[in-house]
């Protein structure tokens, strides 16, 4: 296989280009560390780029742009080509990272300490939250409906808060010898949010008061309303160049949002399509696509059944299911890249590596292709010839050894509908930690690659 480095073969012009791609792109993750913060930043850039709310329209043609908002946490945004039946381009991915929440009643007091308590979401190795600083983000509803949005802890005025670990000098007997999963435990996942009691003797829980006082004041939230909340709590900070040369992007949330970024600014430069193209921005992926915003709900066919009862006279189900069925998608997320100091948990002839472009695997999944989809061949040589006539820079490798480990993506409910799906994205180190790694390399190229795509 002659793949090598992309950086030893870009011009001057081209390193430019793409380190203000990537200024871009950080500052885009950057206001949007949330599913429902990426829908609602993404919403205005699609209004921007001249897509419609579909439900403003009654009837669609060839070449009309519109999205579709599902509960502000998926959007799927489409521009209609000559004719829909022959199957839609479609690249999905995922906006929602892992991360911890808060529990409905999350507010308890310990030792005049204010804590919340949290329940973490996805895939995560828990002593990585433990001593770092934390930002809240997400809605509360009040008792009269009233919606808050609250973002606290990425200005440089916001306080954060942190998960309190142990010393290194008295860890010895209690946190030690516990397995790497067990370091820091889910129960003990609580955030430090307040230390200054009231001043009131009638008052039990006095620090407690203080925080529930300074809800009230500045939010309007009561404790009750926590109920009718979703908070969720993640890294505070921004997304970073890595390395001496400036190779490199470390942040938070890049799985699955490099691929959304991506998919969407492809989106954007396309121009009458002969096919119809559709980016897939979807929730829930990282805890198994369950719930009504994620891929395993009829989305897919409510989307397409609304375009084609738009655009044909004589709609019924028959033609649903086949459009689905001429369909192809990039189930686009992010993959393991080549670690330099665990390389053992990779096979060297069949990993990605970070640098050498977009990151196809074939499947998956685990312990003998369990849960992958398994793209067929047909389909991977239709992508193969059309990449390299546009001299795509792409890469073939899974996650890790076999019987290493393994994951799943959201390829297979795709496959669900008889839509031909491979799974492409990015590789990544340190994936699914607070500051994962990519490459800028692999950030355009991936773009480039989209692009293509859908043209199909
Ligand atoms: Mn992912
Ligand atoms: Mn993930």
């Amino acid at each position: 296989m002659n793949r090598e480095n992309l950086w030893k073969n870009y011009t001057e012009d081209e390193k430019k280009r793409i380190f203000e791609f990537s200024e871009e792109y950080k500052a885009y993750l950057d206001s949007a560390k949330t599913e429902r913060e990426f829908v609602t930043v993404t919403e205005e850039e699609l209004k921007k780029n001249g897509f419609v709310n579909i439900n403003e329209k009654t009837e669609l043609k060839t070449g009309d742009k519109v999205y579709f908002n599902n509960r502000d946490k998926n959007l799927i945004a489409v521009i209609v080509g000559k004719d829909i039946k022959s199957g839609i381009n479609m690249i999905v991915s995922h906006i929602d990272s892992p991360r911890l929440d808060l529990k409905p009643n999350p507010i308890k007091e310990e030792e005049e300490f204010a804590l919340l308590n949290t329940h973490y979401y996805g895939g995560i190795k828990k002593y990585q939250w433990a001593a770092t600083p934390l930002a809240l983000h997400g809605v509360v509803f009040l008792a009269d409906g009233k919606k808050v949005t609250l973002s606290i802890g990425e200005k440089d005025t916001d306080p954060v808060f942190s998960v309190p670990d142990i010393l290194p000098h008295l860890s010895y007997k209690v946190q030690d010898d516990r397995n790497t999963r067990e370091v820091i435990k889910g129960e003990e996942l609580k955030l430090l949010f307040g230390n200054m009691p009231v001043n009131d003797e009638n008052v039990k829980k006095q620090t407690k008061q203080l925080v529930l006082n300074k809800l009230k004041e500045e939010y309007g939230i009561e404790e009750d309303d926590f109920i009718t909340a979703e908070l969720e709590v993640v890294p505070a900070g921004k997304l970073r160049d890595v390395g001496i040369d400036q190779s490199m992007i470390g942040g938070y949330g890049q799985d699955d949002r490099i691929c959304a970024y991506t998919s969407l600014r492809a989106l954007y430069e396309v121009e009458n399509p002969e096919k119809t193209v559709m980016v897939y921005l979807t929730d829930k992926e990282e805890i198994g696509s369950e719930g009504s915003t994620s891929l395993k709900t009829t989305l897919p066919e409510l989307i397409v059944g609304k375009l084609l009862s738009m655009t044909e006279k004589n709609y019924n189900d028959q033609i649903l299911r086949e459009t689905l069925w001429n369909s192809k998608a990039l189930s686009s997320d992010v993959t393991a890249a080549m670690n330099p100091v665990f390389k053992s948990v990779h096979d060297p002839e069949n990993v990605a590596r970070l640098s050498y472009g977009l990151a196809f695997a074939k499947y998956t999944g685990s312990r003998g292709k369990v849960s992958a989809n398994d793209a067929d061949a047909e389909f991977i040589q239709e992508i193969r010839q059309i990449f390299n006539k546009n001299d795509i820079k792409y890469q073939f490798g899974g996650f890790g050894k076999v019987d290493e480990g393994g994951g799943g993506t959201v390829a297979k409910f795709l496959a669900y509908y008889g839509i031909r799906t491979i799974d492409a994205g990015p590789a990544l180190l340190s994936m699914h930690s607070l500051f994962e790694i990519s490459s800028k390399a692999d950030l355009y190229e991936t773009y480039r690659a989209y692009k293509v795509f859908f043209e199909i």
